[in-house]
């Protein structure tokens, strides 16, 4: 028996459930839960209908340690795949470490009041998950994820030293709405409107946010979806491969975004729409991105005529031991229209939850196990790598000779 509890009913909630029932002898009894049952039981509904497999389902408060973990001691998982938002990391890990559970999520964890989000608090937990002889698995999504992976790979096979790292992330899809976001709207705006850095010769290098108009960009030439703006960008797997590539020199995160995209925020941020406090409104408080979520598009509905593609990989600089330099390019590319035939989500919410699904799978078949809290380059990338190809998100290797910013 494998058993999963799946927490989380949104765009990539919703896709582990599809992935993992697709995956029955790898999840043998899987559970979706999360705070609005009714989502719940949507997707359920959607899952039974296109893969004939029933999950089991219920209602939890990720955020209330003991009623989480009452279901996990009911249910009973070896392993609980943490698709909610970031603010649940650290009590869905309490609930992981009290019932005697694995754990596994996408992002890091992010106080709901700050935005601010870095591995620190995880990483605290390493002692108590090392003590209790469990494994915490953290960032199996894409970016972080994948991306990871791909570096663990590069690591192994390709290259004795990694000195450069370039992620570069491009969304060319369009969903034919004003404005939305392609992931949980208050996260992703939380994460964009922040001061950028990078890391470079032992440190990390601020630069402005990318909605200044200092920000720094580049045409950066995708496969498959041509040159597009990139933004340099932070991005929480910097901090991890930071301590886990050896002799890395340098490491950037570019993130294309549209003109349009870039207006809106513009304008929703002078307003003052994207602020995190609380503000006095006709005699009660509200959080305003918290209302401008309610306002924008649910990422898990742009799915439906969506078209495009998203590509996203990472370019590397290195030398072989004998002193040979080489440059090459791990990717991906993936059809938003093609994720929605499959399992009727656009493909952020699908490159995110495949390899939440491939985590799982690789925990389950034991194939990655220790005790204490992991990040994924941390572990063997190859069983992974094959999975990627088996399960929606094949990668290419190739030799890289296109431009980067000095
Ligand atoms: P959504 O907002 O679509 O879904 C989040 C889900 O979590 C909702 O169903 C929500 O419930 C549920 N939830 C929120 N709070 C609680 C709680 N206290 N208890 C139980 N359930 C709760 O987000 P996405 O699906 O777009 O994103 C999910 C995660 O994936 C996020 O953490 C995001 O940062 C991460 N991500 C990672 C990426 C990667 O590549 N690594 C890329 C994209 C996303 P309700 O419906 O009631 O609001």
């Amino acid at each position: 028996m494998s058993k999963v509890l799946i927490i989380g009913a949104g765009g990539v909630g919703g896709v582990v459930a599809h992935k993992a029932a697709m995956e029955k002898q790898h999840f043998s009894d899987v559970m979706l839960a999360s705070r609005t049952l009714s989502k719940v039981e949507t997707i359920a509904a959607e899952v039974e209908q296109m893969h004939g497999r029933k999950l089991r389902t219920a209602q939890v408060d990720a955020d209330d340690v003991p009623q989480l973990t009452k279901l996990l001691k009911e249910y009973k998982p070896q392993v609980v795949i943490n698709v909610a938002l970031p603010y649940q990391d650290l009590h869905i890990m309490d609930a992981c470490l009290e019932a005697g559970v694995d754990y596994l999520d996408t992002a890091n964890y992010e106080p709901l009041d700050v935005a601010k989000f870095e591995y620190s608090w995880q990483w605290a937990y390493q002692d108590r998950f090392k003590k209790a002889g469990r494994m915490a698995l953290l960032g199996s999504g894409f970016d972080p994820g994948v991306t990871n992976v791909f570096c663990a790979y590069v690591q192994k096979h390709l290259l004795d030293e990694v000195h450069y790292v370039d992620i570069v992330d491009c969304n060319a899809g369009s969903h034919g709405k004003a404005f939305a976001t392609n992931f949980n709207p208050e996260i992703n705006i939380r994460e964009v409107t922040q001061i950028v850095r990078h890391w470079e010769d032992g440190r990390w290098i601020e630069s402005p946010a990318i909605l200044d108009d200092a920000s720094i960009h580049f045409k950066f030439d995708y496969p498959q979806a041509g040159a597009k703006d990139s933004y340099l960008l932070f991005h929480e797997e910097m901090e991890s491969l930071v301590k886990n590539i050896r002799g890395l020199e340098r490491i950037r995160f570019w993130m294309t975004f549209s003109q349009n995209y870039i207006t809106h925020l513009k304008v929703l941020q002078n307003v003052g729409m994207t602020r995190i406090d609380p503000v006095d409104f006709n005699g009660q408080k509200i959080v305003p991105i918290q209302f401008l979520k309610a306002l924008l598009p649910d990422p898990g509905s742009l799915g439906h005529n969506y078209t495009g593609k998203t590509v996203i990989g990472c370019v590397f600089e290195g030398a072989k031991s004998g002193g040979e330099f080489f440059r090459k390019y791990i990717y991906n590319v993936c059809d938003h229209a093609e994720c929605y035939k499959e399992v009727e989500a656009q493909a952020v919410s699908y490159t995110t939850g495949v390899p939440a699904m491939i985590g799982a799978m690789m925990m389950l078949k034991g194939v990655w196990k220790g005790k204490g809290v992991f990040n994924v380059e941390e572990l063997d990338p190859d069983l992974f790598m094959d999975e990627l190809n088996k399960c929606g998100l094949p990668w290419q290797c190739v030799d890289f000779d296109g431009f980067l910013p000095e």
